[in-house]
């Protein structure tokens, strides 16, 4: 009480009962105390690109500059004109048929549609698979829209590939829709046409929609091309994630889009509902809209980074070797994206809370990770590495890592 009164607790929903996002929870929270104690943290955290000298092009900057006295008005709510119809060619380009200025949705990032996405869709009850391990937005969009997050194995030994016995025996009658992330975060996977396929032939069988996060599209290492699932069928709806972020380095910047394809004569409603939202929160920043026509007609500088010698490359591949070279730890070596995803053997590392054991890391050693279970990975034996930091930064990160994990054998 406060002077007599009787103050209520201020609660949060009970949406959230179900709502995890641990790759900026509690250990971040301690970190931040840390730097404010005056320590200094080596952050392999988050896939914040450009903060680690990993700029955007320039021709993006320049044109955000000079668009910006320009860019203080709302526009369609699905966006502006010209950058849609960029992405359009985008879709043509990677051979998804028939996409029109209409089925292309601009957002504060791709992270707000897809949101919106199963905002729109599901019901109390409604199941969404998802892999595991995910992108924790996914989970926590569906339990936040009101569904039921259901979770796919994706297979370590397969090179991460998702586990299609596995996806096929969690399919019920209320399952509604399957997501890929293609390239995965955070398991660095890239899905060959084969399995895509496959999905699209449960997808079909079961009448279920595909969101495919395609968002590291071409940060790609091993394979020149990317097959985006959407261009592998016209009789099942697919809607597919893409942005600025990543490829272009500019995840300030908020710049995402969603593009609805293939079978959508009877998703009429369906789409009412994405636009009925669209409209509800106006339209995505417009600055953010106006570099997505540059960034796609421009000249592709994250081929640079990626190529042999690339910075990008060379930072996956050190990252990767350090690494493995610790005693019990493995590690299937990512083939895109900006994360590892090692695995700790459990007889070398009984962790049993990995959260503890990331916080424990950060006590020790100053070095800032993410916990396996922070992407809905059950057992306590992975963490995700982001391995954008320079190659001097990373060699120092993971000396500390293996240093570490060393004590912690000897307990
Ligand atoms: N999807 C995946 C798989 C991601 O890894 C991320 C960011 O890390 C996002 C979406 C978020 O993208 P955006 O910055 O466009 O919201």
């Amino acid at each position: 009480t406060t002077e007599g009164r009787k103050v209520k607790t201020v609660s949060k929903s009970a949406k959230l009962a179900s709502v995890c996002y641990d790759i900026r929870g509690p250990v971040l929270e301690r970190a931040r105390q840390m730097e404010e104690e005056g320590q200094r943290i080596m952050k392999l955290n988050i896939g914040n690109v450009a903060a680690f000298g990993l700029e955007p092009p320039a021709e993006i900057v320049q044109d955000m500059i000079r668009n910006l006295p320009d860019a203080a008005g709302y526009t369609d709510s699905k966006g502006l004109f010209a950058p849609r119809k960029a992405i359009v060619h985008y879709c043509q380009e990677k051979h998804v048929a028939g996409v029109t200025i209409d089925d292309v949705y601009l957002g504060n990032g791709a992270s707000e549609l897809i949101v919106m996405a199963m905002n729109a869709l599901l019901n109390a009850g409604d199941e969404v698979l998802l892999p595991a391990p995910d992108y924790p937005l996914y989970t926590g969009a569906v339990a936040l829209s009101g569904g039921t997050p259901v979770h796919y194995i994706c297979d370590e030994a397969s090179g991460w590939m998702p586990d299609i016995a596995d996806m096929r025996r969690k399919i019920t009658p209320n399952t509604r829709a399957l997501v890929i992330i293609n390239p995965n975060n955070p398991t660095g996977a890239l899905y060959p046409r084969e399995v895509l396929e496959q999905i699209v032939q449960v997808a079909r069988e079961h009448q279920l929609i595909v969101f495919s996060d395609e968002i590291y599209d071409k940060t790609l290492y091993e394979d020149e091309v990317h097959t985006s699932i959407a261009a592998l069928a016209n009789d099942v709806l697919f809607l597919t994630f893409n942005g600025l972020s990543k490829n272009y380095r500019s995840c300030g910047y908020r710049a995402g889009w969603m593009v609805v394809s293939g079978e959508k004569r009877h998703a009429k409603d369906y789409i009412e509902g994405l636009n009925m939202l669209a409209s509800m929160r106006l339209c995505a920043n417009t600055p953010g809209q106006l570099a997505i026509q540059t960034a796609l007609g421009g000249y592709q500088s994250i081929k640079d980074l990626v190529a042999p010698g690339g910075r990008l490359r060379r930072q996956r591949d050190l990252a990767h070797e350090l690494l493995t070279a610790i005693p019990g730890v493995t590690c299937v070596k990512p083939k895109a994206a900006l994360y590892l995803f090692p695995r700790l053997d459990p007889k070398m590392y009984p962790i049993e809370d990995d959260q503890q054991f990331i916080l424990e890391l950060l006590e020790a050693e100053r070095v800032l990770l993410v916990q396996g279970t922070g992407f809905n990975w059950k057992a306590p034996d992975h963490f995700r590495v982001v391995f954008l930091p320079h190659e001097d930064d990373l060699r120092e990160a993971i000396t500390r890592i293996a240093r570490f994990l060393e004590n912690y054998r000897k307990r």
